[in-house]
């Protein structure tokens, strides 16, 4: 594939596998299809890398059947583990006290022991991915994992600031995101959306570093030894 500059050898780059391959990743996303969109070419290459990759889904909302089917498949396609934190049945975010959620989020991170944890930023837009993000910020308190967090999320474009520290090369996972958003159908197929932006973007962002697919991410927290 046709590389866009010479930063392309990239010397210095630490791959991911060096970093997490027989470790756990925590990816944490407010709705199914958050983290396809944020950061599947990277859970893709973390799992292909031989990483633990669980994808937490805080909560279904509506069209629980439908959505967790979807949820489901985009996990599978990605290699990846999935479990939803508000089980049961169709659940909102903003019905649940922040001590709650912080306190179930707290268990997955004690049960796990994760190496990373991935989830929303605070530049997102959407109340539910703001709400995610703030409940796993005290989570860090309980023990040391590296911590990011991926471009707000979306279905249609909107406009946001986001700066990412750094990228994620997911030239040779590209299509697997692309597959896995693509199993999210009620989102986008089935409401007649375009999920090629998601391609588009990637393709930007990789510009930015030389390689043809990158993923931007915020680093809230990185242990350099
Ligand atoms: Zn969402």
């Amino acid at each position: 594939m046709k590389r866009d500059c010479d930063l392309a050898l990239h010397p210095q780059a630490q791959s991911l596998a060096s970093r997490y391959a027989g470790r756990t990743v925590l990816a944490i996303g407010a709705h199914p299809d958050d983290l396809e969109i944020g950061i599947g070419g990277t859970l893709a290459k973390l799992a292909r890398d031989g990483a633990r990759v669980v994808m937490v889904i805080a909560s279904c909302p509506k069209d629980f059947d439908v959505r967790m089917a979807e949820a489901r498949r985009g996990a599978e396609i990605l290699g990846c583990e999935m479990r939803l934190l508000l089980d049961g049945g169709p659940q909102r975010l903003e019905d649940v006290k922040t001590c709650d959620l912080v306190g179930l989020l707290d268990a997955v991170i004690r049960e796990h022991e994760p190496a990373a944890v991935l989830t929303h930023s605070d530049r997102d837009f959407h109340n539910d991915h703001l709400l995610i993000y703030n409940a796993c910020l005290p989570t860090q308190r309980l023990r040391y994992f590296d911590f990011f967090s991926y471009h707000p999320t979306n279905c249609r474009p909107v406009p946001v600031q986001f700066h990412p520290r750094a990228y994620v090369d997911v030239s040779d996972t590209i299509d697997a995101k692309m597959h896995a958003i693509s199993a999210h159908a009620s989102q986008f197929g089935g409401r007649g959306l375009d999920t090629e932006m998601y391609r588009e973007f990637a393709h930007m962002q990789g510009r930015m570093v030389g390689v043809p697919y990158a993923e931007g991410l915020d680093v809230n927290r990185m242990l350099l030894s």
